[in-house]
């Protein structure tokens, strides 16, 4: 597992990181997490659980049979393919389902069925009968929102008498003319404009708000400031429900002014180690050298799946260019491309069609394959002052658990400045990384 291990988002660095690369664009990056997630992330550690009445007893489930639901909702869950509720949903659904309402604040990782959580906690609100928005969702982006719009309409499939709105952009209404959809999913601007402007909601009848990315949404412009407007206009006893991937102190912040006497839920990700990589370094002069050490090893790349990581785009496409040119099969990741496109080279990767794949740091975030077995820091990453960036080099190089599979790094050092580098990474983990000689491979057997 490389790069941002098991897809979670990373809280953007002030200015670049250090990179003088394209920023982290939250939202993107969380759009992209969506579109290659095939499953839950693997998470072994406890939920940990704040209940706002701490002598209230607590419930988990372990399976869906146990929530009650309406039974063509349930067929929808399994319909799916979830056999059983993931580990935050063991305790944040009987939550959210509880009479009388209770409030959530639910932090954990992408991947860990948040989003499902709550869309399943919508559906079952909902009252069919009555022909009025009764639940509010509101999402960082209009892609963001369609994804977890779909989410509910696959769940909500043999519940026929359910419906929902999308409140985003260019989905124009005519002002004044109630919308009879019980649930609506949208981003602020428009929620806001459809609840005040157009009219078309009554704030005052929703009984359930979620937000959605938390932390997405305060990174975008106006998006916390219009999340505040909405919900000072619902009703006192609206139940909230507030989800985010991470957890910095202008989260929390943000959470407190949504949703009061909360129950937290949060789920820790799993620590990423090095314990089961060797790591090397190599030194080179100039780029060429390394790139010439690269075709030296590009036989040990191509053995399992390789990744290689650059600090500019420009670089990466340099060095994807000369390895077509030596006649090498190579995929680039790269900040210009859209998401979508993003989403098919790691899928095309994944897939075994392209066995490396050359990428900047901010890129490679979300990629999860368990297949690849080398990493290259063709650039070793540093932050602004020019030191190890300790953290990123885990992201790049660490698996999670004591099953990670066995990987090789492999440092490209190219000047005394670098070796310093790789001597504070050595330090910092306190783990050796052994000089390679790429015209002799015998090291890395
Ligand atoms: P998050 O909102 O935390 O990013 P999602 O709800 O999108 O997580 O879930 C991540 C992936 O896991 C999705 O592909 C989703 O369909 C799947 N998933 C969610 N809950 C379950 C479950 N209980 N069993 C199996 N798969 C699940």
């Amino acid at each position: 597992v490389i790069g941002d291990i098991n897809g979670n988002i990373m809280p953007v660095k002030a200015g670049n990181g250090g990179w003088g690369e394209e920023r982290v664009n939250l939202a993107e990056q969380s759009l992209l997490n969506k579109l290659i997630r095939r499953s839950l992330v693997r998470n072994r550690n406890q939920v940990e659980v704040l209940q706002a009445d701490p002598n209230s007893p607590l419930y988990s489930v372990k399976t869906f049979e146990e929530l009650r639901l309406k039974p063509e909702l349930l067929k929808g869950v399994y319909n799916m393919g979830f056999n059983r509720p993931s580990r935050i949903q063991e305790n944040a659904l009987p939550m959210m389902l509880a009479q009388p309402p209770q409030n959530l604040i639910a932090q954990s990782q992408s991947g860990t069925g948040k989003t499902a959580a709550f869309s399943l906690a919508m559906l079952s609100h909902v009252n069919p009968d009555n022909k009025w928005t009764q639940c509010l969702c509101i999402a960082p982006t209009y892609e963001l929102a369609l994804q977890t719009g779909q989410v509910i309409e696959q769940m909500g499939k043999f519940c026929p008498d359910v419906k929902l709105a999308y409140a985003i952009r260019g989905n124009r209404m005519e002002r004044g003319a109630k919308l009879q959809q019980q649930i609506v999913i949208g981003t602020p601007g428009t929620v806001h404009d459809w609840c005040t402007k157009y009219k078309l909601i009554d704030p005052k009848k929703i009984t359930m708000f979620v937000l959605d990315e938390a932390d997405v949404m305060i990174a975008t412009q106006g998006h916390r400031d219009q999340s505040i407007r909405i919900h000072r206009q619902l009703p006192m006893n609206c139940q909230m429900l507030f989800f985010s991937a991470t957890f910095e102190d202008s989260v929390w912040r943000f959470a407190e002014q949504i949703v009061s006497e909360p129950n937290i839920i949060r789920l820790k990700r799993e620590e990423e180690t090095l314990d089961t990589i060797k790591q090397f370094y190599v030194n080179c002069k100039e780029k060429e050298d390394k790139f010439t050490a690269l075709c030296n090893l590009y036989g040990a790349l191509t053995i399992a799946q390789a990744m290689i990581f650059c600090k500019t785009r420009k670089m990466a496409a340099w060095l994807t260019e000369s390895l077509t040119k030596e006649g090498h099969q190579v995929a680039l990741l790269s900040g210009e491309m859209t998401v979508e496109q993003r989403a098919a080279v790691i899928e095309r990767f994944r897939s075994g069609k392209e066995k490396v794949l050359v990428t900047t740091n901010v890129c490679s975030r979300g990629i999860d394959v368990e297949q690849v077995s080398l990493v290259v820091n063709f650039e070793l990453p540093v932050d602004l002052d020019g030191n190890a960036d300790n953290d990123t080099y885990l992201h790049r190089i660490g698996r999670t658990g004591r099953f990670g599979r066995r990987g090789f790094a492999v440092n490209m050092v190219d000047s005394e400045h670098s070796m310093d580098i790789i001597k504070q990474i050595e330090m910092h983990f306190d783990r050796k990384i052994i000089k390679l000689d790429t015209s002799n491979l015998e090291e890395m057997e």
